[in-house]
């Protein structure tokens, strides 16, 4: 004979468990999104500051080093629009293409 009761608590203990990962992913993917907004303010800030100080003056395009930044972080598969910047991007995204052609 089958427990039926002890099946029905391991069903609910192991949907407690999904519902737990489910948690940590989210969590997860929140300071994933932050670490990639603060690295993207570092580069654009990195770029700025070289621009004052006199580094890299032969290469006239400002922000290029933000510029490849955000082309390196889109080829990785990460949306870098402003509508869903840093989350997971499947297949183009017309938004991001153009924020690249406009940067
Ligand atoms: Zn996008």
């Amino acid at each position: 004979m089958v427990d039926k009761q002890e099946l029905f608590q391991r069903v609910e203990l192991l949907q407690d468990q999904i519902g737990h990962f489910y948690q940590e992913i989210g969590a997860l993917k929140l300071l994933l999104n932050e670490l990639l907004e603060e690295n993207q303010n570092l580069m654009v800030e990195n770029a700025n500051l070289r621009d004052r100080v006199g580094f890299g003056e032969e290469e006239k395009t400002t922000p290029g080093e933000a510029k490849k930044y955000l082309r390196d972080l889109y080829e990785d598969g990460f949306h870098i629009c402003n509508i869903n910047y840093g989350s997971l991007r499947k297949g183009d995204c017309l938004f991001c293409l153009e924020s690249l052609q406009r940067t």
